[in-house]
């Protein structure tokens, strides 16, 4: 979708830390990490967010879920654990419009989260 940054980021028009791509999803480092690993995993194709997944769209997501686990394992934060975080809208605090998957990681969390 123009003017998605995200968008931009899957089609390599503007520069991000790619650490994974294949045809469905395309991860990288967040720009103003939150934790020691601090990476977004979002689906190549523009889906503004989780309100606008289809059932179509299952296997994508669920893909998305796979390539965070394995990173998760790669970024050896597998055992201490980590967290996934989606966020949908104003209220939670959502502010690029394409879906991601935040993988945080590397440091003791609080809960509940701000
Ligand atoms: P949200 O608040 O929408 O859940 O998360 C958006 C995330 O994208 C934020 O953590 C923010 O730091 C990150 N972000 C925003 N713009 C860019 C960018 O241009 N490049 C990268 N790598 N991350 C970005
Ligand atoms: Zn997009």
């Amino acid at each position: 979708m123009k003017d998605c940054i995200f968008c931009k980021i899957a089609e390599g028009k503007l520069p991000a830390r790619v650490i994974y791509e294949d045809d469905l999803a395309v991860a990288f480092e967040d720009i103003a990490p939150q934790a020691p690993v601090h990476t977004l995993v979002i689906p190549r194709r523009h889906i503004s967010t989780l309100l606008d997944m289809e059932d179509g769209d299952k296997e994508l997501v669920g893909h998305l879920f796979r390539v965070a686990k394995d990173l998760a394992r790669e970024k050896g934060i597998d055992e201490g654990g980590f967290r996934l975080v989606l966020n949908t809208n104003a209220d939670a605090g959502q502010t690029v419009f394409h879906l991601h998957l935040h993988l945080l990681g590397g440091r003791r969390m609080s809960w509940p989260p701000g």
